[in-house]
C-alpha cells in the first residue's frame, strides 16, 4: 500500500469494524480513526459538539454531517495520521463521503480502499447485545464469542474494568441498522464507482476475516 493509506471499513453496527480496524493497526501500522469513539469522547467531556450529539446517539440516529466533519478534520490534522488511517464508522452519508474526497484531495490524497464487511442483519442484534470492551485499553470482548482467557482480566493490558455501550440496547440497535441501510449502504456503490471497493464476508471467525482483509489490502498497489 502507498503511504499514507486511507482505508474505509463499511458495514452495519456489529459487523466487526472496530475489531478489524484494531487488527489493521497491528497488521499494517495504520491508525484507527473511529468517529463513534471521537463522539463518545466529546459527549464524556461535555463539549458543545458532544452535547448536541448525545440525544441523537442515544436514539440510534446519525449525528449531523457538520458536527462529524468538524471532529474528523481536527483528528486528521494530528501528526500520527501521517502513518495512514483506517476509518471506522466514517463516512456514513453521501455528504460525508464527498467531503472526505475534498479533504483528501487538498493534500493530494484519495481513498486507497473501501472494504464492505458483509453480514446478515438478523445476527447483528445478538452480536451487539453481548459485546463489551476493556475500560482501560478498549480491547473488545463478547459474552458468547470472545471471553478473556482469565475471567475478569483483559488479555491485552491486564485491566479489570470493562464497559458496555449505552446504545447497544436491542431497540437502539434496530434504529442503527435502519440508519445504516438508508444512509450508509449506498456508499458501497459510490466506492465501487471509484474502483476502490472490496467485499469481505464478515460472518465467520475473527481471525479468518482478518486474513481476508489482509489479502484485500495486499492487492492494493502503491
Ligand atoms: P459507532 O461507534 O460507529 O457505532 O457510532 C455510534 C454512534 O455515533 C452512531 O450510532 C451515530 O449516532 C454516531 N456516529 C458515529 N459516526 C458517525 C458518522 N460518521 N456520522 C453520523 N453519526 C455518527
Amino acid at each position: 500500500m502507498s503511504s499514507p493509506a486511507v482505508v474505509i471499513l463499511l458495514g452495519p453496527p456489529g459487523a466487526g469494524k472496530g475489531t478489524q480496524a484494531r487488527m489493521l493497526e497491528e497488521d499494517f501500522g495504520l491508525v484507527q480513526l473511529s468517529t463513534g469513539d471521537l463522539l463518545r469522547a466529546a459527549v464524556a467531556r461535555g463539549t458543545e459538539a458532544g452535547q448536541a450529539a448525545r440525544a441523537v446517539m442515544d436514539a440510534g440516529g446519525l449525528v449531523s454531517d457538520n458536527i462529524v466533519l468538524a471532529i474528523l478534520k481536527d483528528r486528521m490534522a494530528e501528526p500520527d495520521v501521517a502513518k495512514g488511517v483506517v476509518l471506522d464508522g466514517f463516512p456514513r452519508t453521501a455528504g460525508q463521503a464527498e467531503a472526505l474526497d475534498v479533504l483528501l484531495a487538498s493534500s493530494g490524497q484519495k481513498v486507497t480502499a473501501a472494504i464492505s464487511l458483509e453480514v446478515d442483519d438478523a445476527a447483528m442484534v445478538e452480536r451487539i447485545a453481548g459485546r463489551y470492551t476493556c475500560a482501560t485499553c478498549g480491547e473488545g470482548y463478547h459474552d458468547t464469542f470472545k471471553q478473556p482467557a482469565h475471567a475478569g482480566t483483559c488479555d491485552k493490558c491486564g485491566g479489570h474494568a470493562f464497559k458496555r455501550r449505552a446504545d447497544d440496547k436491542a431497540e437502539t440497535v434496530r434504529a442503527r441498522l435502519e440508519a445504516y441501510h438508508a444512509q450508509t449502504a449506498p456508499l458501497i456503490a459510490y466506492y465501487h464507482a471509484q474502483g476502490v471497493l472490496d467485499r469481505v464476508n464478515a460472518m465467520g471467525a475473527i481471525g479468518d476475516i482478518r486474513k481476508e482483509l489482509g489479502r484485500a489490502l495486499g492487492k492494493v498497489s502503491a
